[in-house]
């Protein structure tokens, strides 16, 4: 089985997983730029961490055998705290980057009129550098901040399949296969979406724009779900090509819309967590 996870966050992660991870057959990873939970409360510490996202983890990833690409963004959360503002004028420099693939995570937090000014500036970024749109949804009042997502899509006027709309679940995921844009599924440990639930919906609503991710961060959280949901798709009838579609297809797919996505050789490199632990000693 060969996994793409489009959404999970490395920076909180340790080689544990990445080792974990390579050996359940996670080839490649996008990791969106997010909140960090710490309130950042200037330009520098975004600019140190977007720096990290396209050198650094890259190249940790790179031990594991793990192609990293990442998306950059203003996160919803911190589209509140004016002295995050000027990251808007960064942004520009950082999604020229080779190994950007999309503007991301935008969207929406708690609906505030700030959140509402930063979503749609970042939506006429990805439109002005050719890129696609992650959208994060809110954790909560869920059906109303996709239907408010999905408003400032159409009135931006990026074409609906440069977008995903991710955290989907059973409520909002009809809402957004009828807008044409793509559905994003976060599976997580014991809340939210399971592999269950995601095995229903695709049986449900079909394989064709679907994307399934662990969302791995600091939370509690877990890399290897991806994986845990090819396992049940199998189990429930579903073919090897099912599971290849919507795990590497889909996000190949999508991301791939960036003109950046670089998995060159990539069946080639070393995925055995033996050959890739030169990180850990050599880390000074
Ligand atoms: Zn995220």
């Amino acid at each position: 089985m060969r996994i793409f996870d489009p959404h999970i966050h490395m920076t909180s992660r340790t080689t544990d997983d990445y080792e974990r991870m390579a050996s359940a057959g996670v080839r490649a990873v996008v990791e969106p730029a997010f909140w960090l939970g710490q309130p950042r409360t200037s330009v520098g510490s975004f600019t140190d961490y977007f720096d990290s996202l396209v050198g650094w983890e890259p190249f940790r990833a790179g031990q594991f055998g793990v192609r990293h690409h990442a998306t950059v963004a203003l996160n919803p959360k911190e589209a509140n705290d004016p002295r995050c503002r000027p990251v808007l004028d960064v942004l520009p420099r950082y999604l020229e980057k080779d190994g950007v693939v999309a503007v991301g995570e935008i969207g929406y937090d708690s609906m505030t009129p700030e959140e509402d000014e930063v979503f749609a500036v970042q939506l006429a970024l990805a439109v002005a550098h050719d890129l696609p749109a992650l959208v994060h949804t809110p954790h909560r009042d869920k059906a109303r901040g996709v239907e408010r997502s999905l408003a400032v899509v159409t009135e931006c006027g990026i074409a609906p399949g440069r977008v995903v709309l991710d955290h989907l679940n059973e409520v909002t995921v009809t809402l957004v296969r009828d807008s044409g844009c793509w559905m994003g599924f976060s599976i997580y440990p014991d809340t939210k979406m399971s592999p269950p639930r995601m095995v229903e919906l695709l049986r449900e609503h079909g394989t064709e724009r679907m994307l399934v991710n662990s969302a791995a961060d600091w939370g509690r959280s877990d890399p290897l779900l991806t994986r845990a949901t090819g396992e049940a798709m199998l189990l429930a009838g579903f073919t090897d090509d099912d599971v290849d579609r919507v795990l590497w297809r889909n996000p190949v797919e999508f991301y791939g819309q960036s003109g950046r996505l670089d998995l060159t050789e990539l069946d080639l490199a070393a995925v055995d967590p033996e050959t890739g632990s030169s990180i850990l000693r050599g880390g000074t």
